[in-house]
């Protein structure tokens, strides 16, 4: 009987679910419900993957003026919603693109307006660079931000008043478990997909790092979308994971992706 489940397992792990999402019965009991133990979910429930894209002004080579929109319509094409930190300054630049982030049913978080190391502003500085983005961002996109934020390049996290003022600013930071690396200017695009589908498997939920104006970002996001949809990943936008599972930190292991 045990050698029969376990082939059972293994069967139904091998089929595409409906939709991209993994049915919740158990795998040897017909009736829908709560997993039984962690080991039954980790069988049984995707793994759950949130799209995490910067929005703002590429400071490297190897961005395209469109690629943001092209990002967006791979997403609508392939019906996954993802999360786009808004850079203020991008979303004045690009407001058509930035109200279709939030017209397409995408959730829309701050990035500050000028993209600065925000340990390095003053509190009064602080404080009017992420109003002004906030400000920006609603103008263009017609959402409010709150309470997501990405503090540029993840600087800020190990400072408390860093944290606390945006704390204070109605704002929680939310980092990466995963790195996609597109941001490096020699990153091919398999290498992006390989980061984001290894990411995206490694645990039960992950956060991934990604940007909307590298050139190789759009079709490394699409071969991924493709690569992740047979592998029982579900793939969900930062307020659908629990507040123990938003990172604010970043990967305890940098070597481990590519
Ligand atoms: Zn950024």
């Amino acid at each position: 009987m045990r050698v029969a489940k376990h082939v059972e397992t293994e069967s139904r792990r091998d089929v595409p679910a409906a939709g991209g999402v993994e049915p919740t019965v158990g795998y040897d009991a017909p009736i829908p419900g709560p997993a039984r133990s962690p080991r039954d979910s980790a069988l049984v429930l995707p793994h759950r993957v949130a799209l995490t894209f910067d929005a703002e002004h590429p400071d490297r080579p190897r961005s395209q003026p469109d690629a943001t929109d092209r990002l967006l319509d791979v997403l609508a094409a392939t019906g996954v919603r993802a999360t786009f930190f808004v850079q203020g300054r991008w979303a004045e630049a690009y407001p058509t693109t930035a109200r279709r982030i939030a017209a397409e049913g995408h959730v829309v978080g701050n990035h500050s307006f000028f993209h600065a190391s925000l340990p390095l502003l003053s509190e009064e500085g602080l404080v009017e660079d992420v109003g002004r983005a906030e400000f920006a961002i609603r103008d263009a996109t017609g959402v409010d931000p709150h309470p997501w934020f990405r503090f540029p390049f993840g600087h800020g996290i190990d400072d408390p008043r860093v944290v606390s003022t945006i704390e204070r600013l109605g704002y929680r930071h939310i980092g990466w478990d995963a790195d996609s690396g597109d941001w490096e200017p020699e990153r091919t695009a398999r290498e992006i997909e390989k980061a984001i589908v290894r990411g995206a498997t490694s645990g039960r939920t992950c956060v991934v790092l990604l940007h909307g104006w590298p050139s190789a970002t759009v079709p490394a996001v699409a071969a991924a979308i493709d690569a992740l949809r047979s592998r029982d990943v579900a793939f969900v936008t930062v307020d659908q994971l629990a507040d123990a599972e938003r990172p604010r930190g970043l990967p305890a292991d940098l070597e481990s992706l590519p």
